[in-house]
């Protein structure tokens, strides 16, 4: 397994470390890991055990990280390492997320290799997705700058638990995230998630403040997460900080990992905190694992015209003007890049 030094850590007395890559800032004493146990403190030295580590590739949807309104119809490289600074335990990845370095396969793949694949098969971006992106700092860092050359782009779908220093290294190379905000509640998120939520909401505020195109994504889960209060505030939240225009995705959860024992969530929950999301002002929100209904097109804000039909990850119907105007009003809509019709099962364009 490779070791490569990590960045941004302190060294303390008798060769205790401090890493500041995620807000858990662990301490770690010689011998000893982090809390996302893939940063290792070796003689007061730390490193990664994932430098490199690439559990999973595959060629995705755009739409399937989710991203609405970024290169609709693209596809991205999506790569993943092992590992994660939270330990929820409705995890759908916790078969790469919940275990250490060494526990699963991996193919040892050098940034350069991830271009050339990402080159290969046609994809616009590159996602680092799947387990949590942030703790695979220096790997992001290394193949985000290489692929920024290439004029590839990068993605992030992240938990968003990240430091200022952090954030600082990588904010640059990074052109869209999609942050898994996943309630509006400090117990919440102490309680389940075994992390804050505060440095979440400060993180995706910055990422959106540095021009960063931000989608969030709430997974809704019964009892749990599903409280109105909580919901309205969310918004209220989203709105004040990220923007009326910030696509806001709420998606229906099913039973997994330590929650198989939980009944998904039923759709009127979904369709109810998607209707107050568009009450409160939020002029783009999503419902995600409702395929088919009517919560995942876009509609024009300003007349109600349907933009774009969508079915799970495909596009279906595209009614907008080449530069990402209303057809029917002539509204600008905030979409970044182009749509790229890629082929799709359900598609009832001729795709040329
Ligand atoms: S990335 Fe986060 S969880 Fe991992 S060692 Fe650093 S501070 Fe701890």
């Amino acid at each position: 397994m490779p070791e490569k030094e990590a960045s941004l850590y302190t060294v303390l007395e008798d060769s205790y470390v401090k890493c500041s890559v995620c807000p858990h800032r662990c301490t770690i004493r010689p011998g000893g890991k982090g809390i996302c146990k893939t940063r290792i403190n070796k003689n007061g030295k730390l490193f990664t055990l994932i430098y490199g580590e690439v559990t999973s590739t595959a060629v995705d949807p755009i739409e399937k990280k989710p991203l609405f309104h970024f290169w609709p119809g693209s596809h991205s490289f999506s790569i993943s390492a092992v590992g994660c600074s939270f330990k929820c335990p409705w995890c759908q990845n916790y078969h790469i997320s919940q275990v250490e370095p060494g526990d699963v396969f991996a193919d040892q793949l050098e940034p350069e290799r991830i271009i050339e694949l990402t080159k290969k098969h046609g994809c616009k971006s590159i996602s680092y997705t799947y387990n949590e992106p942030i703790i695979w700092h220096e790997y992001v860092l290394d193949t985000a700058r290489l692929a920024r050359k290439e004029g590839i782009l990068n993605v992030l779908v992240t938990n968003g638990y990240i430091t200022p220093e952090a954030l600082n290294e990588v904010a640059g190379l990074i052109d869209a995230a999609n942050v898994d905000v996943k309630g509006f509640n400090e117990a919440f998120y102490r309680e389940y998630c075994k992390a804050e939520l505060g440095p979440v909401l400060d993180a995706t505020a910055e990422m959106k403040r540095r021009g960063i195109h931000v989608e969030t994504t709430t997974l809704i889960i019964p009892k749990l997460n599903d409280d109105q209060k909580d919901i309205i505030e969310l918004c209220q939240w989203h709105i004040e900080k990220l923007g009326p225009d910030t696509p806001m995705h709420l998606s229906r959860f099913y039973p997994a990992y330590q929650l198989s024992n939980v009944p998904p969530t039923p759709v009127e929950t979904i369709v109810k905190a998607r209707d107050t999301a568009v009450k409160e002002g939020i002029r783009y929100v999503y419902v995600g694992n409702v395929p088919g209904d009517a919560g995942e097109n876009t509609y024009c804000p300003f007349c109600k015209q349907l933009l774009i039909e969508r079915y799970g990850y495909d596009i279906t119907q595209w009614h907008l003007t080449d530069d990402n105007h209303c057809q029917k009003c002539g509204k600008s809509i905030p979409i970044v890049g182009t749509f790229e019709r890629r082929p799709s099962r359900f598609s009832r364009f001729a795709l040329d």
